[in-house]
């Protein structure tokens, strides 16, 4: 069994237990579920209330505290990131293909990229990975 909120062509709401959802759409489509309210047959499924995503405060602070510990943990990662390589800025693709092919020291670097210049590095088979980055101030 299942229950459907309904509603009707004239607004009114009631909930009615079904087998399944096909016997409620049945008895939709053939118009023999009716409003108990004013007996109406153009009968709609309407949102059930636990459901409907906006204005639950319970929701939104569970959601937006999950928000602030990813963010947190981003945070750390980043401040980690840069406590232990060097900010090679820009020249990012450049020095991470320098440290690959021995022509500068191996150590940790981080910096930008462009798409381009990261796909270059993954076609030579240049390890590095992409971060999200996430900024300190408010996103
Ligand atoms: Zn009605």
């Amino acid at each position: 069994m299942i229950r459907f909120a309904l509603k009707c062509a004239c607004g009114h709401r009631f909930e009615s237990w079904f087998r399944d959802n096909a016997a409620c759409e049945t008895l939709m489509a053939s118009g023999q579920l009716n409003c108990p309210a004013c007996g109406g047959s153009e009968v709609a499924k309407a949102p059930m209330a636990p459901f409907v995503a906006s204005g639950q405060p319970d929701h939104d602070a569970e959601l937006q505290d999950r928000d602030a510990r990813v963010r947190a943990a981003l945070l750390r990662l980043r401040e980690a990131v840069e406590a232990n390589s060097e900010n090679v800025g820009a020249d990012f693709a450049e020095e991470a293909r320098k440290i690959h092919y021995g022509e500068s020291p191996k150590r940790s670097i981080y910096g930008d990229a462009t798409p381009d210049e990261a796909e270059a590095l993954a076609d030579e088979e240049i390890p590095f990975a992409q971060l999200p980055w996430v900024s300190r101030g408010h996103s």
